[in-house]
């Protein structure tokens, strides 16, 4: 009873105390989503769709698995992840393998992978190249290339891999962490910009108004995607929590919408291919 009480106080507090942000209710004192590490998955991987509106979806068991469970990704499973990270980024994942991921400023560790779709290069009105998977433009890291890159790691449609900041970086890419949390959400997310085209939408007139092309996404940077998450989870310590950028910052003014057209399933189907090392005995 006094539970339920208090409940409903704290639901009536919420708003005025905004110590919750957004959508999936981050607090920003524990720098933590709401509920259980399933609760948590569950909210942050709901499908992120046109316009960025968002639907449930179930968790992969192999997710909702690991969230359950807890732990660490094994030796073989980490292994296993660096097998499959194409060079030259293997050798550098092998060279920083015993360096821990990053922390937030007041020592939380890293517990966030957040997945994102780069929206570049933008194409406006102009349509897909025919050969998206192979065009040299979509396929460029060069819109990437700054001063201070925007995430981690950038992915391309063939499974290359750039890493712009090593996982033991801390550093931000969302409206929760650079807008609403400041320098004290940094080290607590890491950040996968995925490559993804996009165009206007129909009659669109700003970058708000874009759809990405269908596939969202290709079968190696779901491969390099579960290799990347293990590999991330091995250096923090713990199976980090997935996300996406859209649903971090759900609710917040001007979030993105990316990434579009993920396949979650697709995504379970690669950690799977990597988690069972263990029970295959390899
Ligand atoms: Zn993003």
């Amino acid at each position: 009873m006094r539970k339920i009480v208090l409940g409903a106080l704290l639901c009536l507090a919420a708003p005025a105390t905004a110590e919750l942000i957004g959508g999936c209710q981050f607090d920003r004192d524990t720098l933590t989503f709401a509920g259980s590490p399933v609760e948590q998955a569950t909210c942050l991987l709901r499908k992120v769709e046109l316009m960025g509106r968002k639907s449930p979806q179930p968790l992969p068991p192999v997710i909702a698995r690991l969230m359950e469970q807890g732990g660490a990704p094994s030796a073989a499973q980490k292994a296993a992840a660096i097998a499959v990270l194409p060079e030259p980024y293997r050798d550098y994942a092998i060279g920083y393998q015993d360096l821990p991921a990053s922390q937030t400023d007041v020592g939380l560790p890293l517990l966030y992978f957040v997945i994102h779709d780069t929206s570049e290069p933008f194409f406006g009105t102009d349509k897909f190249p025919r050969h998206l998977n192979q065009d040299p433009k979509v396929n460029s890291f060069d819109y990437y290339l700054a001063a201070e890159p925007v995430a981690h790691i950038f992915l391309n449609r063939q499974g290359q891999i750039w890493a712009a900041h090593d996982f033991s970086v801390p550093w931000r890419a969302t409206k929760l962490e650079s807008r609403v949390v400041g320098p004290a959400a940094r080290g607590r997310f890491v950040h996968i910009e995925t490559v993804q085209p996009r165009r206007f939408l129909s009659g669109a007139t700003n970058r708000g108004q874009t759809y990405g092309p269908k596939p969202g996404f290709t079968p190696a940077q779901y491969k390099m995607l579960a290799a990347l998450y293990v590999y991330a989870s091995a250096r923090a310590g713990h199976w980090l929590i997935p996300a996406f950028h859209s649903t971090v910052d759900d609710l917040i003014p001007d979030a993105h919408d990316d990434p579009q057209n993920f396949d979650l399933k697709r995504f379970g189907k690669e950690l799977d291919t990597l988690v069972s090392v263990d029970k295959a005995g390899t």
